[in-house]
């Protein structure tokens, strides 16, 4: 899944290594190497080294060495060194933010609240003491008891997409090494740099070396990892076909497997909804980070009687929204990851404006940012047929697509019809149209009068149908149960 890019060549960029047994590991001479560029601006920020069996082999090797100790260390001395590691991240969220806007072309605010999240997956994992006790019954029967006891389960592995380059690290290997398992991870191939600085702070946090290791790459490492029968259980975020491909292939090699995947998450405005509020939700989840949320906002239903009022503010809203150079206030419209997304998303919108759907707002007249060939402004898509695949498909894009409905029934259908099931939002003042909502839809993660109901890292992030496989989420106690294995005591003295 590489793609080729529009971009400057900036003289010689430096060539990323390999994070392996506590040590940056080089990729051979004539090793694949991808681009890794700034979408704001084209730069190529650095080379990324594709790696595969060989380097998956050497880091899955130094994991179960650092597995031997890490896995006996006491469960407070663990604890103590995620508290080290979560002060060094938030010393430098902004040096963190700051990377992270460069790779992903995010906002610097939006960066600074993603790096807030990671942090808080930390301060979940940090909990280890409490999260890790088991349980005991003294009397199963007279003299007999039963204990128990929770134990890690080796070397686990983490892929993950472009669009969080440090959140959905973070749901995976503080909690994973919480529990005394190592740790390799294999960051999106488009936004790597992160990674790295994460695995830097890691050490220096003081973890011994192989509890973290980082292997870079794409499609053939993710095959690597799969096939390894040292890796005990994978966790998995990306796109819809790629989560079903690894679901079904780390099952088939006996690893326990989490695959968060695609969404296409629907909103529901009632008419008795404060619309200004809910206008300004909508455009943030739908436009917000270039639409390249698992949870944005892809499809909109609103009551008829309120639509054109609400289709008014919401025009008004994504007309804020403009372009900046680097940083600039919450709201604003960024690139894309790279143009081959855009030109995807442009594909299948203008194959529904050649079906009869019109455009509200057209994004692709937005001025870009100098420099950024990936961008398109807010769009939004009205008369949309459901069969239509900018309905049907997850767009990844600030692409909104706009329904009337008769009411809240008609508008549960409608989302219950998708074969995602990520997240659901509803606006509305009335306590039982909320009630039916939560009885009636089928999504794992819903918002009352709020866009992005994004879990905390104590709660699981739940999604539902195809936006998800597998049976314990990240997060949460889900995440406890995922990252150990339980031994059962039953005793007699
Ligand atoms: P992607 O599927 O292209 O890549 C994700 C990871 O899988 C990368 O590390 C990549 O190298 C690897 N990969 C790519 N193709 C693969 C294949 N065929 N087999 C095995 N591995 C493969 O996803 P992306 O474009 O980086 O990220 C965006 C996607 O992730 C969107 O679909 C988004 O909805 C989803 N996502 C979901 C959640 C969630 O919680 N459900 C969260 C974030 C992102």
């Amino acid at each position: 899944m590489e793609d080729t890019l529009e971009m400057k060549e900036a003289p010689a960029p430096r060539r990323l290594a390999n994070w392996i047994g506590g040590r940056w590991e080089e990729a051979p001479e004539g090793a694949a190497l991808a681009p890794v560029a700034d979408p704001a601006t084209g730069e190529v920020l650095a080379l990324v080294p594709l790696g595969g069996a060989a380097e998956v082999g050497r880091a899955v090797a130094a994991a179960q060495e650092a597995f031997r100790g890490w896995s006996r260390t006491p469960v407070p001395a663990r604890a103590r060194l995620l508290f080290r590691y979560q002060a060094l991240l938030s010393e430098r969220r902004e040096e963190l933010a700051e990377l992270l806007a460069a790779e992903n072309g995010k906002s610097r605010e939006e960066a600074l609240g993603e790096v807030q999240r990671g942090i808080e997956c930390v301060e979940f994992a940090a909990g280890a003491p409490t999260l890790l006790m088991g349980s005991q019954l003294p009397d199963i029967a007279s003299g007999l008891e039963s204990g128990m006891y929770r134990y890690p389960l080796g070397v686990v592995c983490g892929i993950t997409p472009f669009n969080f380059p440090m959140m959905v690290p973070c749901w995976m290997f503080p909690l994973a090494v919480a529990c005394g398992n190592a740790f390799v991870l294999k960051p999106s191939e488009r936004t790597p740099l992160l990674a790295c600085r994460l695995a830097e702070l890691f050490a220096e946090a003081g973890f011994p070396p192989g509890v973290l290791s980082i292997v870079h790459g794409a499609r053939e490492a993710v095959d690597a990892l799969l096939a390894h029968p040292g890796i005990a259980a994978v966790s998995f975020v990306g796109s819809q076909p790629a989560a079903a491909a690894v679901y079904r292939r780390g099952a088939a090699e006996g690893k326990r497997v989490q695959a968060l995947a695609g969404a296409k998450n629907f909103s529901l405005v009632l008419a008795d909804a404060d619309l200004p509020a809910a206008a300004r939700q909508v455009a943030a989840a739908a436009f917000g980070s270039a639409g390249q949320r698992c949870m944005a906002c892809a499809v909109v239903c609103v009551e008829r009687g309120a639509a054109p009022e609400f289709l008014r503010l919401l025009l008004e809203q994504a007309d804020a929204m403009r372009p900046a150079e680097g940083g600039g206030p919450a709201g604003i419209a960024t690139p894309m990851i790279r143009c081959e997304s855009r030109d995807r998303a442009l594909a299948l919108l203008e194959q529904a404006l050649r079906g009869g759907a019109e455009l509200l707002r057209d994004g692709r007249l937005d001025p870009a940012p100098p420099g950024s060939g990936s961008f398109l402004g807010p769009t939004i898509v009205v008369k949309v047929q459901e069969e239509m695949a900018v309905w049907q498909e997850e767009l990844f894009a600030p692409v909104l697509c706009v329904a009337e409905i008769g009411g809240l029934e008609e508008g549960i259908e409608l989302a219950n019809r998708s074969p995602f099931a990520n997240g659901a939002c509803l606006y509305t003042d009335s306590a039982r149209a909320v009630r039916r909502f939560r009885e009636e839809i089928d999504a794992g993660m819903l918002g009352i009068n709020i866009g992005v109901p994004a879990p905390m890292a104590f709660f699981p992030f739940s999604g539902w149908k195809g936006s998800f496989y597998g049976d314990l989420h990240a997060n949460g106690r889900d995440g406890v149960e995922f990252y150990t294995r339980k031994k059962m005591v039953t005793a007699r003295y």
